[in-house]
C-alpha cells in the first residue's frame, strides 16, 4: 500500500485554471474521493496522478517519491474512466488479458493474473462469456479487473459508476469499496454524487474551481462545512443571515431576525470579531418541531407555507417572516401534511447551526 502527496499541482488550459495550488495528502490503502461540480478540475487531477497530464507548476509523489515526470506505465497506477468500453468481439478473459498480452508477458503469468483479477471481483466463472451477454453491473466488474489486472498500487477511478442506473449504482460502490479495501489499493474516486461519496469515502476533498475547498471524513464535511460552497454542495441547507454577538472557544451567538442562535464556528481558520456579519447554515433535518411554550435561544417561530409528505418523512416548509422561508425535513412524520401546526415553533440544538463567514465560498483548507 502506498501514499499519494500533491503538492502546489497547478494546470491550466490556455486562460483555463482547471488546478490551481492543489496540495493533497492520501494515506496508503485509503479510499480517497474527489468530488466537486462539473469542471471544477477532478478529472484533471486524476489524470496528473495518473501521469496523462503534466501540471504547469507542483510535484507527485507516489510513496514519497517524486514521479512528476514519470510516463504513465511506469507508475504503477491504473485509471479506469467514465466510458470503460470493453471490446465486444472479444470474451470476458480476452477483455481482461488483453493489458498483459500486450505486454507480450507469458501466457501461463497472463491465465494466473486475470484469473486472480476475476476472482477479485467475483467474476471467476464468467472467464469464456461474450461481454454482450453480461449485464451493466457485471461489465462493470469486467472493466473493474482489467484496471487490476496490472497489480497496480493505486486504483484511480473516474465517475466509474455513471453508465449504471440507480440500483446498481448502489450495489456497485459497496463492491468498488470491498475489492479496494481487500486488494490493498490506495483508490482515488471521483464523482460529482455527493451521496455516493459520503457513503463510500474513508475521506473526501471538495473541489471548486480547480481548489481544495475542504477535505475530511464524510462526517465532517457533511456536520461541519468550512463555507458556504460546501454546505450547500454536500446536500440542502438553511442560509440565515446575522450579525455576531459573542464569540469564545469556536461557539459563537449570532442575532437574527429569527433571534439567537448559538452556533459553531464552520471554518477554524476563520476569526470573527462581535459585530461582523455571519451566515447560519443549519440543515432541514436538524431543525426539530417544539412545543409552543418553549422560548429557548436557538427557537424557530413560524407559519407552515407548504407540507409534502414522502412516508417516512415528511418536508415543511416555514415561513419565518422577514422574507425568510426554511425548509424542514420531519422524520417518522405523524401528520402528513403539518395540520394543526398553522403555526409552529421549532429548535435546533447548538452543534448543528453552523456559522459561516458571508461570501466565503473558497476559503482555504
Ligand atoms: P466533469 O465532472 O464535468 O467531468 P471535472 O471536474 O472533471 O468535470 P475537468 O475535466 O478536470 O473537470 O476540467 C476542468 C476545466 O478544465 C474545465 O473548465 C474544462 O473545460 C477544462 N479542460 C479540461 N481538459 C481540457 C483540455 N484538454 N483542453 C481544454 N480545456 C480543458
Amino acid at each position: 500500500m502506498i501514499s499519494i502527496r500533491t503538492e502546489s499541482v497547478s494546470k491550466s488550459f490556455g486562460s483555463t485554471r482547471a488546478l490551481d495550488g492543489v496540495t493533497l495528502e492520501i494515506e496508503p490503502g485509503e479510499l480517497f474521493f474527489l468530488l466537486g461540480p462539473s469542471g471544477c478540475g477532478k478529472t484533471t487531477l486524476l489524470r496528473v496522478l495518473a501521469g496523462f497530464a503534466t501540471p504547469d507548476a507542483g510535484s507527485v509523489f507516489l510513496d514519497g517519491v517524486d514521479v512528476t515526470g514519470v510516463p504513465p506505465h511506469r507508475r504503477r497506477t491504473a485509471l479506469m474512466f467514465q466510458n470503460y468500453a470493453l471490446w465486444p468481439h472479444l470474451n470476458v478473459f480476452r477483455n481482461v488479458a488483453f493489458g498483459l498480452e500486450q505486454q507480450k508477458l507469458p501466457k501461463t503469468q497472463i491465465a494466473a493474473q486475470v484469473r486472480h483479477a476475476l476472482a477479485a471481483v467475483r467474476l471467476e466463472d464468467c472467464a469464456q462469456r461474450s461481454v454482450d451477454a453480461l449485464s451493466g453491473g457485471q461489465q462493470q466488474r469486467v472493466a473493474l479487473a482489467r484496471a487490476l489486472v496490472v497489480r497496480p498500487q493505486c486504483l484511480l477511478l473516474d465517475e466509474p459508476l455513471s453508465n449504471l442506473d440507480a440500483q446498481l449504482r448502489l450495489e456497485m460502490r459497496h463492491e468498488i469499496r470491498r475489492v479496494s479495501k481487500e486488494s490493498g489499493l490506495t483508490t482515488v474516486y471521483v464523482t460529482h454524487d455527493q451521496k455516493e461519496a459520503l457513503a463510500t469515502a474513508d475521506r473526501i476533498a471538495i473541489l471548486h474551481e480547480g481548489r481544495v475547498v475542504q477535505s475530511g471524513s464524510p462526517v465532517s464535511v457533511y456536520r461541519l462545512p468550512h463555507n458556504a460552497f460546501v454546505a450547500s454542495f454536500m446536500g440542502e441547507t438553511n442560509f440565515v443571515p446575522g450579525a455576531l454577538r459573542q464569540i469564545a472557544a469556536g461557539v459563537a451567538i449570532v442575532e437574527t431576525s429569527l433571534g439567537a442562535f448559538r452556533g459553531r464556528l464552520g471554518n477554524p481558520h476563520w476569526n470573527p470579531a462581535p459585530g461582523e456579519k455571519a451566515l447560519l447554515s443549519i440543515r432541514p433535518e436538524a431543525i426539530e418541531f417544539a412545543s409552543p411554550s418553549e422560548t429557548p435561544i436557538n427557537g424557530i417561530r413560524g407559519r407552515v407555507a407548504g407540507s409534502l409528505y414522502f412516508g417516512e418523512i415528511a418536508r415543511h416548509v416555514i415561513d419565518a417572516g422577514d422574507g425568510l422561508r426554511l425548509n424542514v425535513a420531519e422524520l417518522n412524520p405523524s401528520d402528513a401534511q403539518g395540520a394543526g401546526r398553522k403555526s409552529v415553533t421549532a429548535v435546533v440544538r447548538a452543534e448543528d447551526v453552523i456559522v459561516l463567514e458571508p461570501g466565503s465560498s473558497c476559503s482555504a483548507l
